[in-house]
């Protein structure tokens, strides 16, 4: 049997790190059983769903040398490998259900719906629903059915009972059927659900083992009863333990930088991200921290992930960058690097629009230019003096335009206006003034290029991680005074 295992990310935002490392594992087991890795795009949810997103994801993987030997772009015997052109396919599986009696036409309202959770919490019981609670009686299905309502189509789940599923690392799992809800498999636009589509795909692709965050266990039960509907053999199962912060908790934008552009931006070198996304949960035989992508694919071995929560300390993986600048780049190597991070025609090109209206030699350039060609700037507290607002304020202003900029889809400069105007007119304040700390937070000065067209041209990451470190400068938010934000953000 050739092993075969794949990353399938959903395209919905930044490409993280969470995905890299996962795809990361499944390559590395792939490759020491000799066989093969894909790559599948699940794009499912429409709205979300991005095609820069998805380019992103497939650039940051390839720059960290994750390669695939099938996906979307490189094509395959199993194609298409985005989920979005595969929807006759899912379409038959799902009928196949509905014809075979695994599945059932729910025509339920989303009222009905929330009604029927609501009992369910009042009479104290669990909040799963299934096939018997969502059944409506024969006079009103038919009656729905032929005036065309729309449906969704769910899945038949067992009332009760306990569903064993094992895993490679964690053994036996049991889950509660009661837990577990009729799954919506399609949704009543005829897109498949993240569960029909995995399982169809899974199968279809030939996956013989999936490695995959431990946030996936709970659907487990539910592939396990398709691949049983269906008669097909369900691929071998490993949830990894999730990334954790230094504090322990999930690794989330909020608190870490989670996109691997951020970490290109910031001048790591990939080979170092990729070595440092192979030490979470997992160690080379000999303990060595320092060790390249062929070198674990030839050590690695699934058993040795330990599941205690791995961290993401970025203070770490900044050692290890700097070791492998210092170990492995000789000064041509280093020259390359630098020249591909930002030394390069297409980036400075950005830039000189931004001097050209200042400069008068042309060594001014770098002093004018080098918040384009820096990290995080140093920065004190006292650089905030001239700054017109109380400290709580302007911590307020900087921790709403990163809650802002979090959810900007496209980041371009029109969109940046639009939410920094926004939030100018929510603190009365005008642009000049609204801006006065977010240019001193971004350019590290207070005097220099335009800050809304440095914005743009630094990327969402870096500059997100720049009001951040501002704000910690100023003295960072605490969590009581985080509560009260996020309420007065949600109500803005
Ligand atoms: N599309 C899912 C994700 O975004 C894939 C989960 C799985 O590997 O089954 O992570």
């Amino acid at each position: 049997m050739t092993i075969r295992t794949r990353i399938a990310p959903s395209p919905t935002g930044d490409p993280h790190v969470g995905t890299a490392y996962i795809a990361l594992f499944n390559l590395c087991f792939a490759r020491q059983h000799g066989g093969q890795f894909i790559l599948r795009i699940e794009d499912t949810d429409r709205v979300r769903s991005t095609p820069e997103s998805e380019q992103m994801i497939l650039d940051s993987l390839r720059w960290l040398g994750l390669e695939w030997d099938e996906g979307p772009d490189v094509g395959g015997p199993h194609g298409p490998y985005r989920q979005s052109e595969r929807g006759d396919i899912y379409a038959q599986y799902a009928k196949q259900l509905l014809d075979e009696g695994h599945a059932f036409k729910c025509y339920r309202t989303s009222e009905e719906l929330d009604e029927l959770r609501e009992a369910r919490k009042a009479a104290g019981m669990q909040l799963a629903l299934k096939p018997a609670d969502l059944a409506l009686d024969e006079a009103e299905a038919n009656r729905r059915a032929s005036e065309g309502w729309p449906f969704v189509v769910r899945m038949k789940v067992p009332n009760d009972g306990v569903c064993v599923v094992s895993d490679m690392l964690r053994g036996s799992i049991e889950v509660e059927w009661a837990q577990v809800d009729a799954q919506i498999l399609l949704k009543s636009d005829g897109m498949p659900t993240y569960h029909l589509a995995n399982v169809v795909d899974d199968h279809l692709m030939g996956i013989t083992h999936v490695l995959r965050g431990e946030e996936w266990i709970n659907s487990a039960p539910k592939h396990q009863l398709l691949y049983e509907y269906f008669g097909w053999e369900m691929p071998q199962l490993c949830h990894m333990p999730l990334l954790r912060n230094p504090d322990k908790s999930k690794l989330s934008k909020r608190k870490n930088p989670t996109s691997i552009n951020y970490y290109r931006r910031m001048g790591f070198l990939p080979q170092a991200v990729t070595n440092y996304l192979g030490r979470m949960g997992w160690s080379m035989p000999d303990e060595r921290e320092k060790f390249s992508l062929t070198e674990m694919m030839e050590a690695f071995d699934v058993q040795r992930v330990s599941l205690g929560g791995p961290v993401f300390d970025l203070e770490k993986l900044t050692w290890l960058n700097g070791v492998y600048i210092r170990e492995d780049l000789d000064d041509d190597g280093l020259l390359k690097a630098l020249r591909e991070w930002a030394f390069n025609e297409d980036y400075v090109k950005q830039i000189l629009p931004q001097i050209r209206p200042r400069i008068e030699t042309l060594a001014q350039a770098t002093p004018l230019a080098g918040h384009f060609f820096s990290g995080l700037p140093e920065l004190k507290e006292q650089d905030f003096d001239n700054v017109k607002l109380e400290k709580d304020e302007l911590v307020k202003l900087l921790q709403f335009l990163v809650w802002r900029f979090e959810v900007v889809p496209a980041w371009h400069k029109e969109a940046l206006l639009d939410e920094v105007k926004t939030l100018a007119g929510h603190f009365d304040l005008k642009m000049k003034a609204f801006l006065a700390p977010v240019f001193i937070a971004i350019t590290g000065s207070s005097t220099s290029t335009s800050v809304m067209d440095a914005m743009a041209i630094l990327g969402s990451d870096v500059t997100r991680a720049r009001l951040r470190h501002a704000i910690e400068v100023l003295g960072g938010v605490s969590k009581k005074q985080a509560k009260r934000l996020e309420k007065e953000f949600r109500d803005l």
